[in-house]
């Protein structure tokens, strides 16, 4: 068994093994005609349910075939260009260098003693990134999980910094006054981690958006002044640069502005809008993001890195202390002392991957602007969609792109009945993924159901986000068809 450890003696096991298993993915990658098989939870289950866990079949390629059988053949292909639903990216080889990289020398991020240069690489990555959002001299941050977590843990800062020596907060005041302030289509993770973080029911204050999804600031204000003369405590305003469902970018500076003169925390939610942090042509959409507290951005998001890869950073590095414990066996408090940078002062997260080196080698590969340019052609691409959409008479598209998603609905003709039309969108949207020829997603507007693209994908062209058009459109006229044959 010591022959499947990865060490010295073991070293051409390992060389053979991986290169095995990358032959196969590559394979797949390089024939792959569909993002999706169309395999049902029906037909797949019964199929891993077959495998005894206690009988393992030793050698690799047994492994990898079983593999192709219970997962290769039948994934969902974010690399495929009829992929266009959630956010999810291709990624860049070389972070995927990176991954293999990373695992193989297993570093954790947690102290200085268990990583050493990946401690310092990280360190660099995350003054990079602060440099690039403009936070300032005193910034810092630390690689999280995910978008969720790095939402979860500014908040958290939030919170702390919003306790003490704020009006209207005494100590031992409830939890229950803190509130933050998020527009109705911002992340869920707001809402999460208002519980998380023991805050009562009422905590998110819902600020609603303009036509283009953006926060209205009138309304933003109005409710900071609302809670101030309910002797309420403002904790936090949510901005989000690139909504999930629409790529919206709330007003940042006059978000800013009102945070300042409430003296209200201003975190800003750029999981997805963050790739114009590299972009070459937009990068102006997310000004005022330099005057946050604090930041969000998803690597795996915009800078097409595997998941997962994702930092929250901070404009004061103080701030960060809130989420710092010592424990002698780890990082016993006389190592701050000596200046031995221990990450885990600044993490939610104990044991911790080396994400960051995924985007360190893409960034010494690649460059930010080869990432810039990739995420630029996606935004021009839903542009070129936006177009195709707001001309075809099939579809109504609700609003032009900022980033790169594209929500819209079909909506034949001679049908009125806005459940019909709802019920048309739901079957095509279900019929193209049972198809495998391209997957999209779906959301609500106005409690009405429509359909989504999210593109991330440059080899994504505009003749396939028209022939997905026209896939839509043939599977909810088939609905709409014998819909009309049940009714008859
Ligand atoms: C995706 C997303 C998140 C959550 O990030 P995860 O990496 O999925 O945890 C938070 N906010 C926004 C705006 C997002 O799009």
């Amino acid at each position: 068994m010591r022959s499947h450890l990865l060490n010295g003696l073991t070293a051409e096991h390992y060389r053979r093994s991986v290169t095995e298993g990358v032959e196969r993915v590559a394979a797949k990658l390089a024939t792959t005609d569909r993002p999706f098989s169309g395999v049902t939870v029906d037909a797949l289950s019964p199929r891993i349910d077959a495998i005894d866990l206690d009988r393992p079949l030793g050698d690799t390629a047994s492994v990898l075939d079983e593999l192709e059988d219970v997962y290769l053949r039948d994934a969902v292909y974010f690399h495929h260009p009829r992929y266009l639903a959630h956010l999810n990216c291709p990624v860049v080889i070389p972070a995927v260098l990176g991954e293999a990289v990373l695992s193989a020398v297993n570093s954790s991020l947690d102290t200085w003693d268990q990583s050493a240069g990946g401690t310092l690489i990280e360190r660099k990555l995350i003054d990079w990134t602060a440099r690039r959002i403009g936070l300032g001299p005193a910034a810092d941050g630390v690689f999280t999980s995910g978008g969720t977590q790095s939402n979860l843990q500014a908040l958290l800062l939030a919170r702390e910094e919003a306790k003490p020596g704020t009006a209207g907060w005494d100590e031992g005041a409830p939890l229950a006054k803190l509130r933050i302030f998020a527009s109705e289509v911002s992340h869920f993770s707001v809402k999460k981690s208002a519980k998380l973080l023991g805050l009562g029911p009422d905590a998110v204050v819902v600020i609603p958006v303009d036509h283009d999804k953006r926060m209205q600031t009138v309304a933003l204000a109005h409710e900071l002044e609302r809670c101030r003369s309910e002797d309420l405590v403002p904790m936090a305003v949510v901005a989000t640069a690139g909504t999930t469902d629409f790529g919206s970018i709330d007003p940042l500076p006059e978000i800013a502005e009102l945070c300042a003169q409430y003296g209200v925390w201003m975190h800003v939610d750029a999981a997805y809008g963050c790739g114009l942090l590299a972009s070459l042509k937009h990068r102006d959409r997310i000004d005022g993001i330099e005057r946050a507290d604090s930041v969000t951005v998803d690597y795996h998001k915009s800078f097409f890195q595997p998941v997962s890869s994702s930092a929250v950073l901070v404009r004061d590095a103080a701030t960060l202390r809130h989420a710092t414990y010592h424990a002698e066996y780890l990082n016993p408090r006389r190592m701050v002392q000596e200046r031995i940078p221990n990450q885990v002062d600044k993490s939610l997260q104990t044991t911790r991957r080396f994400d960051a080196l995924k985007l360190w080698l893409t960034l010494r590969t690649m460059g930010a602007d080869g990432i810039g340019q990739l995420f630029d052609e996606v935004c021009d691409l839903a542009r070129q969609g936006w177009e195709l959409l707001a001309a075809d008479p099939r579809y109504d598209v609700v609003v032009r792109p900022t980033l790169s998603t594209l929500v819209f609905r079909y909506i034949p003709a001679a049908v009125t009945d806005p459940a019909e039309i709802d019920r048309a969108n739901l079957h095509a949207r279900k019929a193209l993924f049972a198809s495998g020829d391209a997957v999209v997603a779906g959301t609500k507007v106005g409690g009405r159901h429509y359909l989504k693209f999210t593109l991330l994908n440059p080899e994504t062209s505009a003749a396939d986000i028209a022939a997905v058009l026209d896939l839509i459109a043939g599977h909810a006229e088939q609905y709409l068809g014998e819909s009309l044959d049940r009714a008859s």
